[in-house]
């Protein structure tokens, strides 16, 4: 099956109780039970039922289903959103005293997060770039995991999953992949090595810009070494489905970062047509950014463009897609302000993955409190601008953008 044919007819997306054709909503907080014992052997995990929302709910299932069927995983657990998902899984497998690689190319509030995690005794060691260089230098016998964005947002950097996954699987390091910018639409990480993906659903997944939300995906293939992972110790006779076990049964319920049944909901039903809207948002970015890139005076980043220099990954690793995120730099601070307020079809919010063409000043919002060497690192400048491309008529898109910046130059 190819894509959008499995998205609507794949294993996951039927089999509901009634026949519906769409999940039900559970919007519950907890599930009634005729019997004590009944419930004794839902809390022992002796049967399938569910008891309590923040524990486990049968939309939230659905939801988690149908990602990691899209994904290749093993298991999925969704969480209130993005960053939670991040949070938990990163400390599913890390200790007080134990480190994290990631690259400085990573979104604002990921560098944030690993400032808290520092304060646990969580160690990050960035390096500029996953080069084999750089990894077999920063990796220590304190590493536990390399963490990287697929493409990154908004440097639009690509990880190269095959690479850098069997330098990790050499040092008995797993991969996880944050894959927002990506969808399963662009790439499939675990099918490229990678060992966890991570999303915001919030983006892409859902959509239309209505709920905030993620999930983590388990491919379930990663060897844990439990003498080195104490974090999974007590889970270690569940073998290579201890990170997921350690997850659904005991992290993820404990710090209760569940998501909304009704949010599971509209993000399964925003990825009915996540086919459809990546291709449509991707055509438009690549217009948009071959339009402004014959703009003088304006700097264009996307990935297509065959000046970018992770170009070469849009046919080896991304489908032949540049993702629906490119920025441009126009000279300063105060123009970025002028053309922002100028245009007429985009809207000033802070997310990306709408139906809607969405712009920001991201240095002076997403990374305001981001040090300037670690925002620049992550391609933010005083004057970029970010654009977070929509399924609106490109014609009507570029004459805006071109416009706005015209009419900014003074
Ligand atoms: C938005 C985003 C997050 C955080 O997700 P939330 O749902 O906002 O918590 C993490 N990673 C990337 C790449 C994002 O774009």
């Amino acid at each position: 099956m190819e894509f959008n044919t499995k998205l609507l007819h794949g294993i996951t997306s039927k089999g509901y109780e009634k026949g519906e054709i769409l999940p039900p909503i559970s919007q519950v907080s907890a599930f009634q039970y005729e019997k004590m014992e009944d419930l004794e052997r839902v809390f022992a995990h002796k049967s399938n039922g569910f008891a309590y929302s923040r524990i486990g709910n049968p939309t939230l299932n659905s939801f988690e289903q149908r990602v990691n069927e899209l994904e290749g995983g093993a298991g999925a657990v969704c969480t209130s959103s993005g960053m939670s998902a991040i949070a938990v899984a990163l400390l599913a497998v890390c200790n007080s005293g134990d480190e994290i690689i990631t690259s400085s190319a990573l979104y604002g509030g990921t560098i944030n997060l690993f400032g808290d995690l520092n304060k646990l005794g969580i160690k990050t060691v960035f390096v500029d770039d996953f080069t084999e260089d750089n990894l077999k230098e920063a990796i220590t016998y304190k590493t536990r995991v390399i963490y990287g964005e697929l493409i990154s947002n908004p440097a639009l950097k690509v990880m190269d999953v095959p690479k850098v996954s069997s330098i990790a699987h050499e040092a008995g390091i797993p991969l996880f992949v944050d894959s927002t910018m990506a969808t399963p639409f662009i790439a499939r990480p675990l099918s490229l090595g990678a060992d966890v993906v991570i999303h915001s659903t919030s983006k892409y997944i859902n959509g239309g810009g209505n709920s905030i939300g993620g999930i983590i995906v388990d491919g379930g293939r990663f060897p844990w070494d439990f003498e080195k992972y104490t974090a999974l110790s007590e889970f270690k006779k569940y073998g290579k489905f201890a990170f997921m076990v350690r997850l659904r049964t005991d992290l993820w319920e404990n710090i209760g970062g569940c998501m909304a049944p009704m949010n599971a909901f509209l993000s399964y039903i925003g990825l009915d047509t996540l086919g459809i809207r990546m291709e449509r948002i991707c055509d438009n970015a690549k217009a948009l950014a071959n339009a402004l890139s014959t703009l003088s005076g304006v700097e264009v980043s996307y990935l297509t463009l065959s000046d970018h220099p992770y170009h070469e990954y849009v046919d080896k690793e991304l489908n032949g897609y540049g993702g629906g995120v490119l920025s441009f730099r126009v000279g300063s601070k105060e123009r970025a302000f002028r053309v922002i307020d100028s245009l007429k079809y985009s809207i000033i919010a802070s997310n990306i993955g709408d139906l809607r063409t969405l712009v920001i000043h991201p240095a002076s919002t997403l990374y305001s409190k981001t040090r300037r060497e670690d925002r620049e690192a992550a391609g933010v400048f005083d004057d970029t601008i970010r654009v977070s491309m929509g399924i609106e008529n490109i014609h009507d898109l570029i004459e805006d953008f071109v416009n706005a910046i015209n009419e900014s130059a003074n």
